[in-house]
């Protein structure tokens, strides 16, 4: 096992790839590698064995309501490895239809209720009045992040002493209408609605680049041969 690797799991790449997502990916692979580690990363689709502490972060993209109808029904065997994950502080990050899928419940615009993993106390509800689509524009804690949000889910936290927002809007809608809050930051998860790729913004891919570097250590610590 090379201590120069960094394995990271692509949840149902295959599936939960709209607007480009992957490119979050991509750009940390980037500035990995010019940190000076090689990456691996797995499609963990429909069917396929998954232990999220086999890996150093985890990638969840958007997608489409009709593929996160198929995704939610294969998701539930996943829950206790990522519930276990997050709250031991490992690096996640979930965009728009993923984030939507970690909290108790999506609410399509036919009526029907996707089960999330119900891992984090949120839920989301399809407005059909109201598509939010359009540039945005928010503060984090690692300065200003411009990106592109493209969702009719409006999530709404159910614990706000737990869940904190990723940011605070400058333009654009983010969670919902309402609260002028971006994603979620909680532990090292962050839930984003933000297409563009989210993470052509450096200020928040290089703060992730330290939370994989970091669990990567841990992680070669913990499976260092007994000498
Ligand atoms: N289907 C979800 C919505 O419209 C998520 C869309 C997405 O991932 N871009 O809210």
């Amino acid at each position: 096992m090379s201590d120069k690797l960094i394995k990271i799991a692509y949840l149902y790449e295959d599936l939960m790839n709209t607007y480009g997502d992957s490119g979050d990916v991509k750009i940390l692979s980037f500035l990995l590698k010019r940190e000076g580690y090689d990456t691996q990363v797995d499609n963990i689709s429909l069917g396929d064995q998954f232990n999220a502490f086999a890996y150093d972060f985890v990638f969840f993209g958007g997608g489409q309501d009709f593929e996160q109808t198929v995704v939610a029904k294969d998701l539930p065997r996943h829950k206790e490895t990522l519930e276990k994950y997050i709250n031991e502080d490992n690096p996640m990050l979930c965009i728009c239809g993923g984030y939507q899928l970690m909290g108790s419940y999506y609410k399509t615009n036919s009526g029907v209720t996707i089960p999330g993993l119900d891992i984090l106390p949120l839920h989301t509800v399809f407005k059909s009045d109201k598509r939010m689509i359009d540039d945005t524009r928010y503060i984090t804690e690692w300065g200003e992040v411009k990106a592109f949000e493209n969702h009719s889910g409006q999530t709404y936290f159910d614990n706000k002493d737990k869940l904190h927002p990723l940011g605070d809007m400058i333009e654009g809608y983010g969670n919902n209408p309402q609260d002028h809050v971006e994603g979620l930051r909680y532990r090292n998860f962050i839930g984003s609605y933000s297409h563009g790729p989210l993470l052509k913004n450096t200020n928040v891919a290089n703060a992730i680049v330290k939370m994989i570097i970091k669990r990567h250590d841990e992680r070669m610590k913990q499976t260092e041969p007994i000498k």
